[in-house]
């Protein structure tokens, strides 16, 4: 009886990992593509194999491990053809590197994850600050209808290629090994266009415009950058697509400047109502919105509209309006106007200079 554990040089209470590891280093050493013609490798190569077919089965090696005997099971002692069925397996996993020439296997095409894409996207001010949906067109690489993605001409499907025989790969001898080398003419893929597809020119894609929604949060800024999962090139071999970025762009306002979440805007009064004060309406994001502004208010004065500012996104903050009031002077007067102002100007005097004049003599005072 064979002792299939000494075989394969591991101890009878082995892990699994352990016999693949060891059977493949002595299925590589005595594999017969490495010892042309010696009938003694070739013996130890069956043996080996013998054993892993049982050893690496758990219902048979426990068989194995119970009666002592290989032959409790059909076609485990049957030799190198007979138990192609796991060998298949093992010969993929192990050999797929060194004979994967020799099988005439192409490597299977990676799954590759499509590019991601951007699309700059101009909105309003008014849109950041309310949020908004749009509409947009991102165009994407789509396999070719008319040839199905082959990039041949119908009709004229690709040929397998001269240069490798349709397997993608060039094989050479190094040493030992026979080393596959991915075809250069066909790029790996076996097969080589002779007239190509009109319509996609032989790329077998083309660039499809679809219409994507868009749901711009409110509270965005210039800079914001949206992802939209899954909406960028499409992935090759059944991977993944990519992803589009949304990046925002908010158009300069004619009345708001923003800061972060505030708004600040100027706004004009006359010279009475700010001297006498005033109920004044400024406009704001939601609609006019009527303030106070004091008796004596001075030019450069803000006031601060609570909550009238920009979201933060997506949270419940709001920041403020930050009225800025100037004093508007103005250019054209009626007589009747000028007539008051110049009764206005005798009777208050020059105060303002008299209190400038005062201001400097005390400063010339201090420093002459
Ligand atoms: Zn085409
Ligand atoms: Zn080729």
């Amino acid at each position: 009886m064979k002792d299939y554990y000494k075989i394969l040089g591991v101890s009878r209470n082995a892990t699994d990992e352990e016999i693949k590891k060891a059977y493949r280093r002595l299925a590589l050493k005595y594999h017969p593509d490495r010892n042309p013609g010696d009938k003694e490798a070739e013996e130890r190569f069956k043996e080996i194999n013998e054993a892993y077919s049982c050893l690496s089965d758990p219902k048979k090696r426990a068989q194995y491990d119970q009666f002592g005997t290989a032959d409790a099971f059909a076609g485990a002692g049957a030799g190198f053809g007979g138990f192609s069925t796991s060998f298949g397996d093992i010969f993929e996993d192990i050999f797929s590197d060194f004979f994967g020439a020799f099988t005439g296997q192409r490597r299977r095409p990676r799954p590759e994850r499509g590019a991601d894409l951007r699309y700059d996207l101009s909105i309003t001010l008014e849109e950041a600050v309310r949020g908004t949906e749009k509409e947009i067109k991102v165009p994407r690489w789509v396999s070719c209808e008319t040839c199905g993605g082959t990039g041949a001409k119908p009709g004229h499907g690709p040929v397998s290629c001269p240069n490798c025989h349709g397997t993608g790969q060039i094989r050479f001898q190094q040493g030992f090994f026979s080393v596959a080398k991915t075809c250069g003419r066909c790029g790996g893929t076996g097969h080589i266009i002779t007239s190509p597809c009109s319509k996609c020119k032989g790329s077998g894609r083309i660039r499809r415009y679809r219409n994507v929604k868009v749901r711009v949060p409110a509270g965005v800024d210039t800079g914001t950058r949206l992802r939209m999962s899954g909406e960028g090139e499409l992935g090759q071999n059944g991977g993944p697509p990519g992803d589009l970025y949304i990046y925002i762009d908010v158009k300069p306002h004619k009345f708001f400047k923003r800061e972060g979440t505030d708004l600040y805007c100027d706004v004009p009064v006359t010279f009475p109502q700010a001297a006498l004060g005033a109920e004044i309406e400024v406009p704001t994001m939601d609609g006019p919105e009527k303030i106070r502004i004091p008796a004596g208010t001075p030019s450069g004065k803000e006031f601060r509209l609570k909550g009238k500012g920009v979201p933060r996104i997506n949270s419940h903050h709001r920041g403020d309006q930050i009225v800025r009031i100037y004093i508007d002077v103005p250019k054209k007067l009626t007589p009747r106007q000028k007539e008051l102002l110049q009764e206005f100007a005798e009777i208050s005097g020059n105060e303002v200079q008299k209190s400038l004049f005062e201001k400097v003599k005390d400063f010339f005072a201090h420093n002459g």
